[in-house]
């Protein structure tokens, strides 16, 4: 699996830093911070929850 962030969607409100924080942090106020682009197979549900949090549809999951 590896998740993408769109810069021009994401409005930095943080809501999938809530959801999965070991993956996504919030650095400076334009964007978020992907800290693991590719999550080891026991983040993915936490990062599904993410993507499904983000009201912006900035984040992008793709299976390998
Ligand atoms: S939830 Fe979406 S809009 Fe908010 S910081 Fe994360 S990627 Fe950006």
């Amino acid at each position: 699996m590896k998740v993408t962030v769109d810069p021009d969607l994401c409005e930095a409100n943080g809501l999938c830093v809530a959801a999965a924080p070991d993956v996504f942090e919030l650095i400076d106020d334009d964007v978020v911070d992907i800290l693991l682009p590719e999550p080891p197979p026991e983040m993915e549900s936490a990062v599904a929850e993410a993507v499904i949090a983000c009201p912006k549809q900035a984040l992008r999951l793709l299976a390998e």
